[in-house]
């Protein structure tokens, strides 16, 4: 049987969970595949995927910290991928080009609507983060109906960029994060940044953020996932999440994209929590 070939690009990307999702869901659904996660630094990003589709390459995701630049090596993007100006699905065309896709948004809010039976209308939400990532759940969570949006990033101008791109200047503004005080409370809270992937020392946040009604939410999940939900149990909102689930949810949808079938999720999270990433999240 032919194994077509898909592959996640990033760095570092060793411990990247992709290939074992991928791997079952190709059992699950009987689709023969190949899919390994390929180390690439910005300055090889390019080459390494040229390589990879002169060997049959089909497809591939593109995660830290090659998201913004993958858009440059696209020849299409879909509609939710040029408004992210992230990419983090590729797909190879007919006509040996790549097309571009970003499922990110559409895993978190699946995620959110789906498992944690959570409405999203009418929020108000502070999105810490303006990389590839938050550009990526922006739109989406705009699109599931939140009421206001408020984009908080270390480098401002970067958060700047992102609301621009948004163009929703009534619904989505971009504050500083000296001022998070001053922002009032939310019922969501989306860490889209990569703070605790450096000293962890990260999350120091004003409990004023909070609400009675307070989903955080980290798109980070294992030991990177940590300083947020401390924070946010120590903070008592209401409900806390990992990204372990926006995690499968964004992978079913990049799988959907290539292979025409969306597979069954829960059983793929259900087997990763069991096994890899601990709920930390929990009392
Ligand atoms: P990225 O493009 O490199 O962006 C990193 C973001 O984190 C930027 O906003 C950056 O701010 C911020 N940041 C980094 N260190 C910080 C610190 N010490 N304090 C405050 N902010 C800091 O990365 P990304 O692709 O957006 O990914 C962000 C995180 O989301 C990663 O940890 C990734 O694993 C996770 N993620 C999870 C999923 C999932 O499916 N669960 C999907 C995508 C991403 P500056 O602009 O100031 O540098």
């Amino acid at each position: 049987m032919t194994r077509t070939r898909y592959a996640v690009f990033g760095q570092p990307v060793a411990h990247s969970l992709s290939p074992r999702i991928h791997a079952a869901f190709a059992d699950t659904t009987g689709i023969a595949l190949e899919y390994t996660a390929i180390e690439a630094s910005p300055d090889e990003f390019s080459e390494v995927l040229e390589t990879f589709a002169a060997q049959g390459g089909a497809g591939g995701n593109v995660t830290l910290p090659h998201k913004e630049a993958a858009v440059a090596l696209c020849t299409t993007l879909s509609e939710r991928a040029r408004r992210a100006g992230a990419v983090n699905t590729l797909v190879r065309t007919a006509e040996g080009r790549w097309h571009g896709d970003n499922t990110d948004g559409a895993g978190l809010v699946r995620d959110l609507t789906g498992r944690h039976r959570l409405d999203l209308r009418g929020r108000r939400v502070l999105l810490l983060g303006a990389g590839g990532a938050a550009r990526g759940v922006a739109p989406a969570l705009l699109d599931a109906g939140v009421q206001q949006m408020v984009v908080v990033n270390r480098t401002p101008a970067r958060a700047d960029a992102l609301v621009d791109a948004l163009g929703e200047p009534a619904r989505v503004i971009a504050r500083y994060w000296d001022d998070l005080r001053e922002l009032g409370d939310f019922e969501l809270i989306v860490n889209a940044t990569a703070a605790a992937r450096g000293d962890g020392s990260g999350f120091s946040l004003p409990l004023s953020l909070v609400n009675s009604m307070t989903t955080a939410v980290d798109l980070n999940y294992g030991e990177a996932a940590i300083p947020f939900l401390a924070w946010a149990r120590a903070s008592q909102c209401r409900n806390r999440a990992d990204g372990l689930g926006m995690l499968v949810e964004q992978a079913a949808e990049s799988f959907a994209l290539w292979h025409g079938v969306r597979p069954q999720t829960d059983p793929v999270y259900a087997m990763l929590r069991e096994r890899d990433v601990l709920l930390v999240t929990a009392d």
